[in-house]
Order: C-alpha cells, then structure tokens, then sequence
C-alpha cells in the first residue's frame, strides 16, 4: 500500500511538477515562486515616512510582478486558489529580522475592514485570508475591532488628496472598546499612499491604542524608478 502511494505521488509529481503561481515556471516546492518572480518581488523593508499616528511600516513584497499578479487575481477574479503561494510568502519571510522586530509586544492585529456590501461582492477580505492563519502561527490574535462605514469607490485612481478626501470617516470601531496601552498591529494587503492605514489607526488611537504599526503584504515604496 506504501510503495503504491509513492508512486502515485511520484506519478503526480511527473505529470504535474509544482510550478510558480506567477509564471508557471516549474519549482521544486508547491506554491513557491520562481528565483526571477521571487527577485523581481520580495522586498521586506521599512518605509522610510511612516504617516502618524503609525509608528512603523513594514512590507513583505514590492506591490510588482509576482505579488502584483497574485493579489489581483484574488481581489479581482475572487480567485482563493492564490491564497497558498500568498500564505508561502509570509512564510518565508517570518524569521526575519524586520518581521520579528515588528511582531515584538504586539497585543492585536487588526486587518484593515471592508465595507460590508465589499464582503457580500467578494465574499470575504483578502487581508484576513492572508494573514489569518500566519498571524495564529506567531500567537497574535486577529481582532475586527473596525467597520468601514463608507462605502468607497475603488481607491486606485485617485491620487492621495482625493484619497484622503473620500477616506476621511469611512472607518469606526466597532464597539466602545478599550484599547489602552495596547500596541496594535494593522495588516493590510496593500499599501499604496498609506491614507486607509492612517484612518484606521486614527480611531485606534482614540480607543486609546498606544503604538500603532503596519504590515502591508505589498506596497510601493522606496523604489527609485
Ligand atoms: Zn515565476
């Protein structure tokens, strides 16, 4: 029954080599990205202007190629079968320096809410399928402490005052909750201007949240071109 198994999976592993969830090209590993898509993307650095009331901002890929194309698919095509490769990323990168250091004293991470005709469209937020489990893996509570109460265009068009403009108040707590001394971690998919982190740290803060981070799984910046 064992060798039977074997070579079933080596049959399968034949037919159907694990390839990169970008570009298909074949790797050694499922969900694993290609050394030219993992290149082209991983990019664990700090943001050199986090926006106050944030204290620190930590991205694990650039918002480019690899991850770019994942994320699209599942913000766009609903497509949950990224969600692995996505999941292999923050794997990969969870013992290093920048990431342990951020995770230190964190009380809660908060993922960034969607309105709730965005959840009923989607069916779920992307943000929680890929942090959910990870964050559970370094014992950090996931708490939905946030609603979004305006329901927003999508923001990619709008450049950061417009941004600001249609993202002033879109976000509440969700309860009178006390969040007193409490350092806070926001996990978001995407960080582009930083303005939806920075509303959902502003009401944080005035539940009396007293350090407030992020850590986007992309973002563009400190890129030069
Ligand atoms: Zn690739």
């Amino acid at each position: 029954m064992k060798i039977l198994c074997e070579l079933w999976s080596a049959l399968i592993y034949f037919l159907f080599p694990p390839r990169c969830p970008n570009c298909r090209e074949i790797v050694d590993e499922r969900y694993q990205l290609c050394a030219a898509c993992e290149e082209k993307t991983l990019r664990v650095d700090l943001y050199s202007r986090p926006p106050a009331p944030i204290e620190s901002v930590l991205r694990v890929t650039k918002y480019r190629g690899g991850s770019r194309d994942l994320l699209r698919k599942l913000k766009f095509d609903n497509n949950l079968s990224v969600v692995p490769a996505l999941k292999k990323i923050l794997d990969d990168v969870s013992e290093r320096e920048e990431v342990l250091q951020l995770l230190k004293g964190v009380d809660f991470a908060v993922p960034v809410p969607l309105h709730q005709e965005r959840i009923k469209e989607r069916g779920f937020n992307q943000t929680e399928k890929i942090f959910g489990e990870w964050l559970t893996k370094k014992n950090l509570p996931l708490r939905n402490f946030l609603i979004r109460t305006k329901a927003t265009p999508k923001l990619y068009d709008f450049g950061g005052a417009e941004r600001e403009k249609i993202l002033a108040d879109a976000f509440a707590a969700k309860e009178r909750i006390d969040l007193r001394g409490k350092s806070l971690l926001i996990v978001d998919d995407i960080f582009t201007t930083g303005t939806t982190c920075k509303e959902c740290a502003k009401v944080l803060k005035s539940l009396g949240a007293e350090k407030i981070s992020v850590l986007a799984f992309a973002a563009d910046f400190n890129e030069k071109n």
